[in-house]
């Protein structure tokens, strides 16, 4: 179980997240849906060990999490794959790959294995998997981003704004693969501004402005809800 009680952060003396409390069962795939500048980011931030909570825990399967190294979290199962990629774009593919299996680095068996499963689900990396990662395309590179953050081994993985400045059919297999990864057991909390193709995906989900919850619900909820659709959806 991954949960958050009462989790605040702020920059300075910006507060941007204020009293943030939701949860994602193991195997569950949840939604955080909210505009730019909302605070989806700075959740996943402060999940991560980037950012120090001013208050509030942050649980992952009995461990609390705030005061962690970011390494730790990863070891602890918990693995970000950040908004805008954050790729090194001059390194191969499978170099971008093998950073996401830092933590494992002494398992060179177990890295080698997770290669070939994130080979095994995205065939196009293995393809290309010695070009520079700044040389696929943009669906490709977010691809990377998300193989990368497998080779963590996440029980449960953050993805934020996957979907991001990509064409409608990319959208589609980058949504599919995400669905496919979360079957397979692995806890997704995912923040989108592409509501209505992550909600489609989604258990549940949870809407953040000004870096407070306004609403939760399951997803039939969510997607029945007019103020959502107004203003996440479009009519
Ligand atoms: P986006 O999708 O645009 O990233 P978001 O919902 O992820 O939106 P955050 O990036 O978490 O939003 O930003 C929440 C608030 O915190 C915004 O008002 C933003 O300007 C502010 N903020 C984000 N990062 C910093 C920072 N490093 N220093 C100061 N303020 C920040």
């Amino acid at each position: 179980m991954l949960k958050l009680d009462r989790l605040s952060m702020s920059y300075g003396s910006f507060r941007a997240l204020d009293d943030i409390s939701l949860h994602a069962a193991p195997g569950e795939l949840v939604v955080l849906l909210g505009a730019n500048g909302a605070g989806k980011s700075s959740i996943f931030l402060t999940m991560s060990g980037i950012h120090r909570p001013a208050s509030g825990s942050i649980q992952f399967d009995g461990m609390e999490l705030s005061g962690m190294k970011p390494s730790q979290i990863v070891e602890g199962g918990l693995v970000h794959c950040p908004e805008g990629r954050k790729l090194f774009p001059g390194m191969s593919v499978q170099k971008n790959l093998t950073l996401g299996a830092y933590v494992h680095r002494k398992d060179r068996e177990g890295v080698r294995r997770s290669l070939e499963e994130v080979f095994d689900l995205f065939p196009i990396l293995r393809e290309k998997k010695d070009d520079p990662a700044g040389s696929l395309s943009g669906g490709q590179q977010q691809m990377v981003a998300i193989g990368r953050a497998l080779m963590g081994r996440p029980r449960a993985l953050l993805l934020d704004e996957p979907s991001l400045g990509l064409a409608p059919l990319v959208v589609r297999q980058v949504f599919e693969v995400i669905q496919r990864i979360n079957r397979a057991g692995t806890t997704v909390l995912l923040a989108e501004q592409n509501a209505y193709s992550a909600l489609a995906i989604a258990d549940r989900g949870y809407v953040i402005e000004g870096g407070r919850i306004v609403l939760e619900g399951d997803r039939d909820a969510l997607l029945g809800n007019e103020g959502v659709r107004k203003a996440y959806i479009g009519g």
